[in-house]
């Protein structure tokens, strides 16, 4: 079997800054990824809280993290990891290209969107459902759209729908966003930008193609039809955990448990980035689980010789 110092599972900005480290370190790093580097940043539209860099789209700042990461020669491999499985302090990854043993193991898989549930949802995904402005917010080119969610993600995505779309609503179940104030202000001050509160979707509903969604006012509980052409929805994420099967110690639904150094229940699994169970999923602490997460494992495999 294939046996490696340090592996990482994920290639966003948790997993590429454990990379770093761990090349810095002088570990042989592999890192695994089932998609293209840079995890939820990719479908970003822009980034303006990475410090140093006033704004920058995600995927140009995705690139940098995989550039810098390449440069201390960290070696990448696509493959979809499948299941885990301890081995005397060191951890089986299997995937769809084989096992590897590694002495220590960062899990940095991130998180994915979180669907609805509503009538219509999954009838009208790509045809007026979506989850990534920047990939679909041209087709909506003077169009009208909604967005679900009254979070950073809904109300920063909104925005940048403002560049393409001629009126966009923000559907929130409640009568003040989640997001950071400043983002809030920005998006209340666009004259493109319509909020609906305590409204929450019902159903999506047209022929072929998205016509109309339903609201009901949870204050009033009166249902309203609005006429839209998207629906683009923001409701939060979902751990990529699928594959841990109950390896490590996880919470409500999969958010890895770990310690201030990254360490999980599990000797010699570290987690780093948004599956961690933590209470703010930013670029910056990411990347900064990720270097703790890189120095732990160093340290355990330091132990283990
Ligand atoms: P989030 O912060 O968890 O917000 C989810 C939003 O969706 C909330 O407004 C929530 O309403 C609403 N919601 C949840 N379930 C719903 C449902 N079933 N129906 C209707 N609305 C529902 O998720 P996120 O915006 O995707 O952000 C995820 C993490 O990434 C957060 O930690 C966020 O701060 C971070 N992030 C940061 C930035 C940035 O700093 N630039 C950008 C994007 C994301 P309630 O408010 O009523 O709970």
């Amino acid at each position: 079997m294939e046996q490696r110092e340090l592996v990482i599972i994920g290639a966003g900005p948790a997993g590429l800054t454990a990379a770093v480290y761990g090349k810095r370190a002088g570990l042989d790093v592999l890192v695994l990824e089932k998609g293209k580097a840079g995890g939820q940043i990719l479908i970003t539209s822009e980034i303006e809280n990475w410090p140093g860099t006033i704004s920058a789209s995600g995927a140009a700042l995705a690139d940098s993290f995989r550039a810098h990461a390449e440069h201390f020669k960290a070696e990448f491999r696509t493959a979809q990891v499948n299941g885990l499985r301890p081995d005397g302090g060191k951890t089986v990854v299997i995937t769809d290209k084989g096992e590897i043993e590694a002495q220590a193991l960062i899990v940095a898989s991130g998180a994915n969107f979180r669907k609805h549930g509503c009538p219509g949802e999954k009838e009208f995904m790509g045809k007026g459902v979506s989850y990534c402005a920047v990939c679909d917010a041209a087709f909506f080119e003077d169009l009208e759209v909604a967005v679900i969610g009254g979070g950073n993600t809904a109300v920063e995505e909104a925005c940048y729908l403002t560049r393409f779309a001629e009126k966009v609503y923000i559907v929130h179940r409640r009568d003040q966003f989640r997001a950071d104030r400043l983002v809030a202000e920005r998006a209340l001050a666009n004259p493109k930008i319509v909020p609906i509160w305590d409204s929450v979707l019902e159903a999506i509903e047209g022929d072929g193609l998205v016509e109309r969604i339903v609201l009901r006012n949870v204050k009033s509980d009166q249902k309203n039809a609005l006429a839209v052409n998207g629906v683009f929805i923001f409701i939060g994420t979902l751990p990529n955990a699928a594959f841990l099967n109950g390896v490590v110690h996880t919470v409500d639904g999969g958010w890895i448990v770990t310690d201030e150094n990254m360490k999980t229940s599990a000797p010699g699994i570290f987690a780093a980035g948004d599956v961690r169970n933590t209470a703010l999923r930013q670029v910056v602490t990411a990347a900064g689980d990720g270097a703790r997460a890189a120095m732990s494992a160093y340290a355990y495999i330091m132990e283990q010789k």
